[in-house]
């Protein structure tokens, strides 16, 4: 029999319907894989018996002869920003260490009703701040890719580094991410795998830790543009429970699946050939074009001529929005408290705050808390404001001409764990070019494109008009064809 864990979640969904294989068989498959995975740090828990349940009910259900679920038998990793019910959900912080909430973000909610089992909840970049996932409390993950010819452990991106990492192990098919400036889009490219990130409000927040609330999405990874469309459908739709949730049906994605683009036009932005990118991304990103070309499409230059600027307004907006959530982590109600002898309340609230948050949530919580103060509110936040507005008019009149922007994921490649941590500034700069899309709130994806000189793999990203995740599918889907991207991390874990 084939290894299970080799499969994606369209060929798991189709051999569970089919009665090729059971949901149980499946589930039992990857949580071993997920045993055997340690080495990579990708789960801070793991959850077989999840699996194993949501699996027995497909495969019940399969057998009473009852219609299943778009995600029917597929087990899947859950970032820990997702609430998940009697499950411990930390984002990967100190501060939220063993709280385990008596509630289920809606987006896992209804990915179990679509017939999904859990395998564990994935390590992710502390509070999802980062672009390495070495800002964890519960340490780094590590890519399953290596440098050619070295031994050194590679940062599977971040924040949502385990679930890139876990899904380009083959020990899960599919994860959840989120999105606020990249965190799906630039994992997926560090690892070979697709990530898409919906239109702001297409998935529910509600349940989802929340860093900063008007920039933060969830999405799905996996190894197919077909998975990600199955997997956002599932995860999609109208929530009342999140004041900024679309009220808007859900299409079928999958159905309308079409990699023909003749009649489309791909807009290449001519403001992200920015310097410090590797000629390598620069030559794949002309190789993406002659791809949609080849698909059909007509190739247009346009111009977002406030790129520049987004960078620092992303790092002032989201860091102030950041200032504000955190506050809810006190001591009184979740995870930790730090009560030292005879002390008041604001000293437990100072102790807990000093010992459960990381450096880099800290960091974030003293720029945004600076920039909100009132000598400083104009001259920051306003401003920033100011020019998430000229970005987001940027991709409007863009959208005028074209369809669909085809642009890097990345300026670089992976890089290994370690080697970015002297200064946050470049750090920062991994999100370049996801950070745009994310301030516009546009619907955006990574589609793996080719392996580099030294072995790793280096994406494209799709961005498209808001609501428009079809476009963006269709596009990536004409680029999966041509790219036929089949390299896979060798087993070392
Ligand atoms: N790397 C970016 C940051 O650190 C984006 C993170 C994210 O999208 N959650 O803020």
């Amino acid at each position: 029999m084939t290894d299970l864990t080799s499969l994606g979640v369209k060929e798991i969904r189709d051999g569970v319907r089919a009665g090729s294989f059971t949901a149980r068989e499946v589930a039992e498959s990857f949580n071993t894989a997920v045993a055997d995975a340690a080495a990579l740090n990708t789960f801070i828990v793991t959850t077989p018996d999840h699996a194993l349940a949501a699996a027995d009910k497909v495969d019940a259900a399969r057998a009473a002869g009852e219609t299943l679920g778009a995600m029917a038998g597929v087990p899947i990793g859950m970032k820990d920003l997702f609430a998940t019910n009697r499950v411990q959900t930390t984002a990967a912080s100190h501060i939220l260490e063993g709280f385990t909430p008596r509630y289920e973000s809606t987006v896992s909610q209804k990915l179990w009703d679509a017939g999904a089992g859990m395998l564990g909840k994935l390590n992710l970049d502390q509070f999802a701040m980062g672009s390495s996932n070495e800002t964890s409390y519960f340490g780094n993950v590590t890519s399953p890719w290596k440098k050619a010819g070295s031994n050194a452990a590679m940062s599977p991106g971040g924040s949502s580094g385990g679930s890139s990492s876990a899904v380009a192990a083959r020990i899960a098919p599919a994860a959840t991410g989120t999105d606020t400036g990249g965190s799906i889009r630039q994992p997926a490219a560090f690892t070979g795998i697709c990530g898409i990130k919906p239109t702001y409000g297409r998935c529910s927040r509600w349940g989802v830790v929340a860093f900063a609330s008007s920039l933060d999405q969830a999405g799905p990874m996996a190894r197919s543009v077909e998975d990600c469309a199955i997997m956002l459908g599932a995860m999609a739709g109208f929530d009342p429970k999140d004041a900024t949730s679309l009220q808007m049906d859900v299409p079928d994605w999958e159905a309308a699946l079409n990699s023909d683009l003749r009649g489309k036009k791909v807009g290449i932005p001519r403001e992200y050939r920015m310097e410090g990118t590797d000629q390598a991304i620069l030559d794949s990103w002309e190789q993406g074009k002659a791809w949609l070309k080849d698909a059909g499409a007509e190739i247009v230059d346009v111009s977002l001529p406030h790129t520049k600027y987004a960078l620092p307004a992303y790092y002032i907006v989201a860091p102030a929005e950041a200032s504000s959530n955190l506050a809810r982590y006190d001591g009184v109600r979740y995870g930790l408290r730090d009560l030292p002898d005879g002390v008041g309340l604001q000293d437990m609230y100072a102790a807990t705050r000093a010992a459960g948050f990381g450096d880099e949530v800290k960091r974030r919580i003293l720029i945004g808390t600076y920039v909100l103060s009132a000598g400083f509110y104009d001259a920051y936040y306003t401003q920033a404001q100011k020019i998430r507005a000229l970005v987001a008019r940027d991709f409007a009149l863009a959208f005028e001409q074209c369809d669909v922007i085809l642009a890097p994921t990345t300026p670089t490649a992976s890089f290994p764990l370690g080697s970015m941590n002297e200064d946050p500034l470049t750090m920062y700069l991994n999100d370049v070019f996801a950070v745009p899309a994310s301030l516009a709130g546009l619907p955006a994806m990574s589609v793996p494109a080719t392996i580099n000189a030294n072995g790793l793999p280096l994406g494209l990203q799709l961005v498209g008009r808001p609501f428009d995740e079809q476009g963006v599918l269709n596009a990536g889907l004409a680029i999966q064809q041509r790219a036929n991207f089949t390299a896979k991390p060798e087993k070392w874990w």
